[in-house]
């Protein structure tokens, strides 16, 4: 029963959620990935494919409410509810404070706060009717711990920490829960374009001398996801090999 459960990702098409996605069909779920490039969702179709499943895939800018929430309804009605929710989709605008601009704070909060707001509000009604839900929200050790040049990316994920735990209040007693995953430094195009000397500094911060994986964050997302995992809520997972304890 709990493998037919359908899960949406925000932020499909690379890295993390693609990774997610594969972790998500992997246990037997139907997965849908949202994303922005057609393209991209296409290498995501064949990626699964090739690993010997199916991916379904809706291209959609998860900023355009109107949008993100008429993909979310129309799949609910189709699928007879959501059950997962993975608002993965996240993005930075890298800045001293005092250089940021009001516009890289704004483009920032829509991808990475707003619309995982917009989803979640969207696919809590089915839930509810279901009695079933795990949201799974994409944080980073950012939001806890910091970061300078980072202002508005980490209020974002601060922010959705803030969030999250209020949902796993308002909707425990439905069978519902929320949690966070907070990674650290993941190896994907995201933290391919940072100065070597900055990928230097984070290795002297984290205790097991790696960068993280975008498996080791899957891995992480799919184990919350589980229907057996119901007594977990409210919760920041950090997957930062030790950075941010
Ligand atoms: P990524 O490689 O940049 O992938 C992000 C995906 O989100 C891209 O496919 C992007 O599409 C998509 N996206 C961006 N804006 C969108 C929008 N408006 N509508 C729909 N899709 C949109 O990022 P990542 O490194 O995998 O990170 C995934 C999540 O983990 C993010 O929330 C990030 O903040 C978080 N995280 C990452 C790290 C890390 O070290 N990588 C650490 C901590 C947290 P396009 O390709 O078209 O832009």
């Amino acid at each position: 029963m709990s493998d037919k459960r359908l899960a949406v990702v925000t932020g499909a098409a690379r890295g993390i959620g693609r990774a997610i996605v594969l972790a998500l069909l992997k246990q037997g779920r139907t997965v849908v990935g949202l994303d922005l490039n057609a393209e991209q969702l296409r290498q995501l179709e064949t990626v699964a494919k090739e690993a010997g499943y199916s991916v379904i895939t809706r291209c959609v800018d998860i900023t355009n409410d109107v949008k993100l929430t008429e993909t979310l309804d129309g799949l609910a009605d189709e699928f007879g509810g959501v059950g997962i929710l993975v608002n993965n989709a996240g993005i930075t605008r890298d800045k001293l404070m005092m250089q940021m601009d009001a516009d890289d704070y704004d483009k920032l909060m829509a991808v990475n706060l707003r619309a995982a707001f917009m989803a979640t509000k969207t696919v809590l009604r089915s839930m509810v009717r279901n009695k079933f839900g795990r949201i799974i929200n994409i944080s980073s050790v950012a939001g806890v711990m910091g970061q300078a040049g980072s202002a508005n990316y980490a209020a974002s994920k601060a922010g959705l920490i803030g969030m999250t735990k209020s949902i796993a209040r308002e909707v425990g007693k439905k069978n519902i829960t929320a949690n966070c995953i907070a990674p650290g430094f993941i190896q994907t195009e995201m933290t391919d374009v940072l100065p070597q000397q900055v990928k230097d500094a984070a290795m002297e911060v984290i205790p097991v001398k790696r960068m993280g994986t975008v498996t080791d964050v899957a891995r992480a997302v799919a184990f919350l996801a589980e229907d057996e995992s119901g007594y977990i809520t409210g919760q920041v997972l950090c997957v930062d090999g030790g950075m941010a304890m």
